[in-house]
């Protein structure tokens, strides 16, 4: 067995007792054509399979991580309700869930106030973080490092506000002289630090970008949507450790719960410090909000509806697995940065391969050794596929020369940029599946033309 299946019957013994609670309605029966449904149902089944098995620890590529079973069921058994989280009308019981389950998700960075909600997931979140920026430093610029999600690039752009990329050190991280000399020109409003960068996993220097604050005066948002969950683990380098100390005195900051916090899609969170700039949401909705004085989520999101469900796989999720220091979910997520930290040991001593700098988080980007940059690239793509037809799944990552010219001395650039080897070590069972990751990586590389 492959597919976890077992858990299904804990579904309908869940679905009886949610039944049970609407025990007074006049009986319905649900008019839907059993067998049609059945054969349409198994025809996805069939068209699913089109699918690299991202559950499953060989698959080692770009940022997907399963679902914990917990939070499969749980938004399964919303399914039969449907709420939707715009308003309490919409759903009740699963708004009070988002702002529990939010709430455990501030702490984790020290805030026991804030103000914050769900939404469809990072892109979102960050949006709604620089709207308030932008309303706060009108006609001020965002600036965010060239390894930032492209993502900031064009929210900016949506939200008519100027952006600028800052150049980064050969450690993908925001190089601070560089930050400087944009803050200098006194026409900057945001700086945006990335906690956790997509490509990398590289964490902005926050201390120093604090103490630039201080001097300078901008608003400061943190992009932890990949990164965020990592303030709960104990096995982070000293220097990023420092940074992750300090997130609490960033003014607002994203997380994705879709991305390390063990949820499906449609999972994201914005957070901000200050609960006061919830002002800025303020409308006069002629549907919605007569039901109650209670805060409806709709009254301090820019999306109106939105998945119920989301919120109650989150907080059963957190139920299950609480979002502690010494809890069985940060043990789980530093397991996937010591699998990253040994995959990257044994890349970076062995001659066969090209590495960078050891894996902040739990992101590993390597190349196959060649002397030219154009073969790298070429060698790197070959091995990618190798690596598929041996069941083993890794992802490509376009990484610019002139960030690796420091690290690869011997290597000609030939090109402007390098086709790289990246693996997302997001499930802790790749630290178990370590060595026999590492074997079909070898097979693969020794399969490749020099
Ligand atoms: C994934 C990611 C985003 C975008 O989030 P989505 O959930 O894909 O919309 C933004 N920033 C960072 C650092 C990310 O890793």
């Amino acid at each position: 067995m492959k597919l976890e299946k077992d858990s299904l019957t804990i579904l309908k013994e869940a679905l009886e007792r949610l039944d049970g609670g609407f025990a007074e309605l006049p009986d319905v029966n649900a008019q839907y054509d059993k067998d049609a449904l059945r054969g349409v149902l198994l025809e996805v089944a069939d068209r699913m399979q089109d699918n690299y098995p991202y559950f499953h620890p060989c698959y080692a590529g770009q940022m997907l991580k399963p679902p914990h079973p917990v939070a499969r069921l749980a938004y399964m058994l919303s399914m039969w309700v449907n709420p939707n989280n715009h308003a309490l009308d919409g759903g009740r019981a699963s708004s009070r869930m988002e702002k529990e389950a939010v709430a455990e998700l501030a702490r984790i960075f020290g805030w026991e106030t804030h103000l914050g909600h769900l939404c469809a997931g990072g892109t979102m979140a960050n949006l709604e973080a620089l709207w308030v920026a932008g309303k706060l430093n009108p006609g001020r610029k965002v600036l965010a490092s060239d390894q930032a999600h492209y993502t900031h690039s064009r929210i900016s752009d949506v939200l008519h506000l100027d952006f600028e990329a800052v150049p980064c050190d050969s450690r993908a991280r925001m190089d601070l002289k560089a930050l400087e000399d944009s803050l200098k020109k006194g026409d900057v409003g945001t700086v945006v630090a990335t906690i956790g960068t997509t490509g990398t996993g590289a964490v902005d220097p926050l201390p120093a970008i604090l103490e630039l604050r201080d001097r300078y005066g901008f608003r400061l948002h943190a992009d932890a949507a990949y990164g965020g969950y990592f303030g709960l683990v104990d096995n982070l380098s000293d220097e990023t450790a420092a940074s992750y100390r300090r997130l609490s005195e960033v003014d607002s900051l994203v997380i994705d719960p879709h991305k390390h916090g063990l949820q499906p899609y449609g999972c994201g969170c914005v957070l901000f410090r200050d609960p006061s700039v919830g002002s800025f949401y303020k409308h006069d909705s002629p549907y919605t909000y007569f039901s109650s004085s209670e805060l409806h989520l709709g009254e301090i999101s820019l999306e109106c509806s939105r998945a119920g469900a989301s919120a109650v796989a989150l907080w059963a999720t957190q139920r299950l697995l609480p979002m502690t220091r010494d809890g069985e979910f940060a043990a789980g997520l530093a397991k996937c940065r010591e699998a990253a930290v040994t995959l990257f040991g044994k890349l970076e001593a062995d001659p066969l391969f090209l590495t960078m700098f050891e894996p902040e988080l739990d992101i590993v980007i390597w190349a196959p050794r060649a002397n030219r940059s154009s073969e790298v690239s070429r060698m790197s793509k070959q091995l990618f596929d190798a690596a598929a037809e041996r069941g083993l799944h890794l992802a490509l990552f376009t990484y610019p020369a002139r960030l690796l010219r420091e690290a690869w001395p011997h290597v000609e650039f030939d090109t402007e940029s390098v086709a790289c080897l990246r693996s997302c070590l997001m499930k802790p069972e790749h630290l178990d599946w370590g060595d026999r990751l590492w074997e079909l990586l070898l097979d693969a590389t020794h399969s490749i033309s020099k």
